[in-house]
Order: structure tokens, then sequence, then C-alpha cells
């Protein structure tokens, strides 16, 4: 007897969380085209596409650029396996998860972590990491996160690489909340490591981590007396299948690379700078709106493509977040770590972040937290926005 299933049917939600953001038609139509063997020159070719689009948005000329099969945290994870030897000297910076992920990833890997930390919301100050480099002569890696999705900091890289590289050390980035919404220049900064996610600011489904090395990383990784120890994200054979000579090594995710394919044309098509205005805009707009409502921000410095900002005082966070999904559809993120409770993430990323999100999510909020009779400014949430638009 042959059992039958109910259609599969996931609702249409506003992905306005700390990610997946929300994916346009055309990546999700992408996806249904047909799947072709990983070796099809087709394929190849759409691979090859794929590769300097990802070059073009990471504004880089490094040759080794790729798709990590998995989410951010197996480019993460490959970024450090390949750059990290058992007893190398790693200074991880940490003020939020993604940070204590990294030096988590690097311990496992059997580096010396030095640790760098500030405090959750706040960025580290290039002082701190100057101190680390001379207290740690050999350091061979020092990492750090761009865009901190757990706080909503945003981190400025440009003296922090600077310092790095007078040391002699490499400076490896997560751009996962970044990349495809604020800027990240991996030549113009000397970024050696980079690594992002596709469900982030690029609105593709999750499944793929892009990840490029400069030619100083590529360098070391050659000079390396041991082999990795993964052997799914070994670089020494997965650049052999995404260069020239197409030696298998694990079956790519076909259909994923077609997503992410169009997922950065569509990056293109609108240009980056463009595409980064508009996270500005949109992010303008809905500070605007929320601080009139009298809500906090969490970081002194903000990221534009996640907002944290304050559970107003008496307000029953999990309630707020449930109701905006039942009620509304729209998905927002809860605080972890110190902020469980105490913060919401609001994820203005790639295809979610629109001027239709904003003023939804603002009129939406609103109202459940008069209900919720939170003490707040009413009616004056989507004037602020409107105003913030009209002078962007
Ligand atoms: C989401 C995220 C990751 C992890 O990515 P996954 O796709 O969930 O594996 C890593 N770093 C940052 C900053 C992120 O926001």
């Amino acid at each position: 007897m042959s059992e039958r299933f109910a259609k599969l049917d996931p609702p249409q939600r506003v992905l306005m969380g700390p990610g997946p953001s929300d994916v346009s038609v055309r990546v999700l139509q992408a996806m249904a085209a047909p799947t072709v063997g990983h070796l099809d020159p087709a394929y190849l070719a759409i691979m090859d596409e794929t590769r300097q689009m990802m070059r073009d948005v990471f504004r880089t000329k490094n040759e080794l650029t790729l798709a990590v099969s998995g989410t951010g945290s197996a480019g993460m994870e490959a970024c450090v396996a390949n750059l990290i030897e058992p007893g190398d000297e790693m200074i991880v910076c940490v003020n939020g998860v993604f940070g204590g992920r990294m030096r988590d990833v690097a311990q496992r890997y059997g580096a010396t972590v030095h640790s760098v930390e500030a405090d959750w919301g706040t960025t580290i100050d290039p002082a701190q990491v100057a101190n680390a480099l001379q207290e740690h002569p050999d350091t061979k890696l020092l990492g750090i996160v761009h865009a901190e999705t757990s706080t909503g900091a945003h981190q400025p890289l440009e003296e922090i690489s600077r310092l790095v590289h007078d040391a002699g050390a490499l400076l490896l980035v997560d751009a996962v909340t970044s990349l495809g919404g604020m800027d990240v220049r991996v030549d113009d900064w000397q970024i050696d490591a980079i690594y992002s996610g596709t469900q982030k600011c690029l609105s593709c489904p999750p499944g793929l981590s892009p990840v490029s090395f400069s030619p100083a990383a590529v360098a070391a990784m050659d000079a390396r007396k041991t082999q990795v120890t993964s052997w799914y994200l070994d670089m020494s054979m997965l650049r052999n299948y995404w260069g020239s000579d197409r030696v298998y090594h694990h079956t790519a995710p076909i259909n994923m690379t077609y997503a992410l394919r169009e997922a950065l044309a569509i990056v293109l098509e609108e240009g980056l700078d463009q595409r980064i205005e508009r996270h500005q805009r949109n992010h303008l707009a809905l500070r605007a709106g929320l601080e009139a409502m009298g809500l906090v921000w969490v970081p002194e410095h903000t990221l534009t493509t996640l907002n944290a900002v304050r559970v107003p005082e008496g307000v029953d966070d999990a309630r707020v977040r449930s109701r905006l999904l039942g009620e509304y559809g729209i998905e927002i993120g809860a605080g972890l770590g110190p902020f469980k409770g105490k913060a919401w993430r609001i994820g203005l990323m790639g295809h979610a972040s629109s001027k239709r999100n904003v003023m939804l999510l603002l009129a939406a909020l609103e109202s459940i937290l008069a209900d919720e009779n939170a003490n707040l400014a009413r009616g004056e949430a989507a004037v602020a926005a409107s105003r913030a638009y009209a002078n962007a």
C-alpha cells in the first residue's frame, strides 16, 4: 500500500530576522532548473561565472575564491582549518556569539588562541589589537567579525588590518551579515581570508558559503607541514575542482549554485554601491520610526543590515515576536546570550531591505505594543520614517 502525503505548504513569511532573509522568486526559480552533472561542461561554465561574480561582490581579484558547500559556519571552519596548524597562534576578537564561535572552531583545530574581548554591543578597539599583537608576536592569524549579528555592532576593519599586517600576521574576516548589504572591500582592506553566507544579505536560501583567500593566505596554506584535519574542507583539494583541473572532490550542490549565481546576478545588476545605499536608507528610516516610538538602540556603531533594539521595560519579548509572526507573518529575531529576552534583532537584509517592510514592521510593532500596554509613543513612527525617506 502506498502512502499519500499532504502537499508541502510552508507559509509565505516576511523574513526580518537575523537570517535567512526573503528570497526573490527569480532565485527560487533558478533552483528549479534541471539538475546536471557536477562535471557537465554546462555546469562548469556556471561555476566559473559564479566564481567571477563572487570576486566582484567581494571586490577582490583573489584567484582562490569559491563557494564552500555548507552554510556560513562551514566557511568559517574552512578558513580556520586551512590556515591553522596545531600549535599555531591565533588571536580571535570576541564581542558576541560569532566571535565566540570562531574561537571555539580555532581551538578545535589546535590553535593556541588568544582572545581580545569587548562588551557585547561594542566594537573592538584597534589599541586592544595592537596590544595583543605585541604580547603575542608569533601570531599567525587574527580573526574578527565585521558584522556581529548577535549584537548589531559594525566593526571597522581598516586600521586593524594595518596593525595585523605590520605584525606579519594574516587577517581573517567574518562577513556573513555584511556581504551584499554593507561595504566589504577585500583587496582595499587587505583581508587575507573571508567567508560569508548565502542567506543573509545575498538573499538566497542557506546552503553555500562564499570564501576568498589572498595570495598570502594561499602561500600560508602551501607552506603547511601538516595535512588539513578536515577532509571535506581541504582547500588543496577543493581548488583542484574549482580550478582548471576539475578533479572530483565531492558532488557540488548543483541547484544551490544556480541559486547563488542568480542571487549574485541580482546584486551586481543593482550595483554594489546602490545596494549599500538602499540598506542605509531603509535602516535610517526604520531607526527613525523605532526611535520615535521610544525604542533604544543596542550598539553605538550599528550595522544597517541588522538592527538590535532593547525590548522595552515590562514587555513580554516572546509574546511580541510570536504575535508579529502569527498576525502579520513577520519574523524578527530574539536576543542571544546576555541579550536573551532583552533585545530584538530586526534584519533588513538583501531583498527584505525595502520601504514596504520598514513601514509594515513599524505599523505592526506599534499596534502590538499598544495592545500590550507598553509605555511608548503612538502615531509617530510612520511619520518619522516617512520623513527619513523624504530626506534621504
Ligand atoms: C549567520 C552567521 C554565521 C553562521 O552562518 P550559518 O549560515 O548560520 O552557518 C556566522 N557569522 C555571522 C556573523 C552570522 O551572522
